[in-house]
């Protein structure tokens, strides 16, 4: 079942102020990863430092994470098993060259076992190519 708003930043203790409500709920509707650059046309009547703060205190909270694709960086909302300090987005990243969109396919994961006896704090893990999308529009 989908979680309301108020659940999701119950479950990272993040406080609702309108503008975190907003930028959740308009990452919520979208299943590619935005840029900041994106996020502040959307919202242009924003101001734009409460914007940035907005998403470093997501990413701080486990709520969204970042993704470093071919130009720039990205913001997509995480899964319910990031938590605060401690992200575990361990999927691959798919940026499409024709449409230029960024991805999260969370179907493949990187194994567990990887990480042996290191400390992994974050990992990146990009493919680059042609979307389903791309691949099938005429
Ligand atoms: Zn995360
Ligand atoms: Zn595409
Ligand atoms: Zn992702």
């Amino acid at each position: 079942m989908k979680k309301t708003t108020e659940e999701a930043f119950n479950g990272k203790s993040i406080r609702p102020t309108t503008m975190r409500i907003l930028i959740y709920e308009y990452m919520e509707t979208l299943t590619a990863a935005l840029s900041l650059a994106e996020i502040e046309k959307y919202f242009h009547k924003a101001d734009k430092v409460t914007i940035y703060r907005t998403l470093q205190t997501f990413l701080e909270k486990g709520l969204v994470h970042k993704i470093m694709d071919d130009s720039q960086a990205r913001y997509r909302l995480c899964a319910d098993s990031c938590e605060e300090e401690e992200h575990n987005d361990r999927h691959l990243h798919f940026y499409c060259r024709r449409c230029g969109q960024t991805t999260c396919r969370e179907e493949i994961m990187l194994p567990e076992s990887l990480s042996g006896s290191l400390q992994i704090d974050e990992i990146q893990i990009l493919a680059k190519g042609i979307c389903e999308k791309c691949l099938t529009a005429k």
